[in-house]
């Protein structure tokens, strides 16, 4: 499409489920590029009421000549329910969708988990398009096939592994995303860096400040760089049997916060650069890793606009109920996420509750 800036192409190897990421602009009007990852007539495009407006005609011009309708979502985590599954469903039904029809996910995390999930269960599962349009979503939620919805019970309690057939992850849909969301994507690329990739942590050390001006050559570096890790962890460990769990890194403590917060102090990604410094801190504690690793990352997060403490006013014995109900949890004891420094994070079961409980108290504000 665009000479100047050729398409980044990331491969994440499943065998026959194998797929590609692609990284660039102008991606969604690019049809001659997705559009044959389409093998029917019949397409649901699902998005929500605020990217709509600015994204779904340059992705519903490329399906001319097919039988499609569109679902919009009202915007925000609360809708990731069961219900609009069901609607989504009821969406699908209306338009007479067979086994060959394809969903397209357009838009951030909330709508590609949604729309992930009712793709697997119609039918019991048919082909479905990823098109993040935030950069948490093209780093992170659109590669690797977890899909899913909250229950009033708690955050992603249900939820399928269905890959998608493509990602098209546009980058000029990030000039509208609201700079603080911007931030909360680049926590899951740290992440990425902190929990195997010494040479990316560097990289981002590097280049932390010209990716806080939106230099775009380097924003697609960052976002390929974190997807082709993530493609290598999944491809390996598909359905989380082991070293998958290690993306879940900062994640026990940045749910814990998250839920404190009641979803609106902190975004997932706030959450998540928080709980890295907590894990990070727990690290220590246990004499795993050098306070020195945990202020370089510290430093780094606040360069990228993300918060390192603990918001005012939690409880650190409600955040650790919080985090009993981790699904990583086993036997009734914490398992958690702890390195041994940049790029060497492990799985660690069987940590004991007074000192998760140490470590929260000393955090506080
Ligand atoms: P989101 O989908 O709520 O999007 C954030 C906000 O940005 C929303 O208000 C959205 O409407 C808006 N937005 C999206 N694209 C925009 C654009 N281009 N311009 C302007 N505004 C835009 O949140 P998110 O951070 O993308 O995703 C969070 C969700 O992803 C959570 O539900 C989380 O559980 C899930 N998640 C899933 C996985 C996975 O592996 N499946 C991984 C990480 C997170
Ligand atoms: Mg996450």
């Amino acid at each position: 499409m665009n000479d100047s800036h050729p398409t980044t192409t990331i491969d994440v190897a499943l065998g026959e489920r194998r797929y590609p990421v692609w990284i660039g602009h102008n991606l969604l009007a690019d049809r001659d590029r997705w559009r044959a990852m389409l093998r029917g007539r019949h397409a649901l495009v699902i998005s929500n009421t605020t990217v709509a407006p600015l994204y779904l005609q340059r992705v519903t011009q490329g399906l001319e000549g097919l039988e499609w309708s569109s679902f919009l979502l009202d915007d925000g985590e609360s809708h990731k329910s069961f219900s609009n599954v069901e609607r989504a469903l009821q969406a699908l039904a209306d338009l007479g969708a067979t086994r060959d029809a394809c969903v397209i996910a357009l838009g951030g995390g909330v709508v590609g988990d949604l729309a992930g999930f009712s793709a697997a269960c119609w039918m019991r599962g048919i082909d479905f398009i990823q098109m993040p349009t935030t950069l948490l979503a093209m780093v992170d939620s659109s590669v690797g096939g977890k899909t899913g919805v909250n229950l009033p019970a708690g955050k992603n309690l249900v939820g399928a592994f269905h890959q998608p057939r493509a990602v098209v992850a546009d980058i000029d849909t990030l000039a509208s995303l609201p700079e603080r969301e911007y931030s909360a994507g680049l926590a899951e690329v740290v992440k990425g860096a902190a929990i195997g990739d010494v040479p990316f942590f560097e990289w981002l050390e590097e280049h932390a400040d010209a990716l806080m001006a939106h230099d775009t050559a380097l924003v697609i570096e960052a976002i390929a760089r974190k997807v082709r890790y993530k493609a290598g962890v999944v491809s390996r460990d598909e359905t989380e049997q082991g070293e998958r769990a290690l993306l879940n890194w900062g994640h026990t403590f940045g749910h814990a916060l998250e839920t404190a917060g009641h979803y609106t102090t902190l975004l997932h990604g706030e959450g998540v650069a928080v709980g890295m410094v907590l894990a990070a801190k727990m690290s220590e504690r246990l004499g795993m890793s050098e306070a020195v690793d945990r202020e370089r990352l510290q430093r780094l997060l606040q360069r990228l606009g993300l918060p390192t403490t603990v918001p005012a006013g939690m409880d650190p014995q409600h955040l650790l109920e919080l985090m009993r109900l981790d699904k990583k949890n086993a036997n009734g004891q914490l398992r958690l996420i702890l390195w041994r420094g940049i790029g060497k994070a492990e799985i660690v079961g069987g940590v004991d509750e007074t000192e998760v409980l140490a470590v929260l108290q000393a955090a506080m504000p």
